[in-house]
Order: structure tokens, then sequence, then C-alpha cells
């Protein structure tokens, strides 16, 4: 399950916020996604299948957060 995913690498902070690089704290908003998209015409489809979610910083003053498809970008490789 991509939930139980974000919230362990939420948990074992490996999860990086692109502004101050520290561990991103909390998640918001969890949702499944429709299975897939299609964008523009021809060949250009795009796998969306999976899930939405808010991530959010709540590192000091950092106030980034964003709401994403994409949340597996933030987890660091090991
Ligand atoms: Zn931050």
């Amino acid at each position: 399950m991509s939930l139980s995913l974000i919230k362990d690498a939420i948990a074992q902070k490996k999860m990086i916020c692109p502004e101050c690089k520290n561990p991103i704290q909390k998640c918001d908003k969890y949702a499944e996604t429709i299975d897939s998209v299609w964008e523009g015409c021809g060949d250009s489809k795009i796998d969306s299948r999976g899930s939405r979610i808010t991530l959010i910083c709540g590192n000091g003053a950092c106030v980034w957060q964003e709401r994403t498809e994409f949340w597996a970008d933030y987890i660091k490789a090991e």
C-alpha cells in the first residue's frame, strides 16, 4: 500500500524536503488516484496509477508543502 510506504518513509526520515533538505515530518489527505491518465495526444500516456498525498515539511520555519502524485521522488535513495 502506498500510504504505508509513505508513512514508513517519513518515520524513517527518508522523505526529504526539497527546500531545507530536512526530513519531511507530515503527510495529509491521502487519496488513491484513478488508474491512468492520457495527456495530450499520441503516445504521451502517463501512468499515474497510485496515490496522491499532501507532503508537509514541518521543520522549523520551513513552510514547504506539496500535493503530489510523485511522492516517491522525495524518498531518498539508499
Ligand atoms: Zn523544509
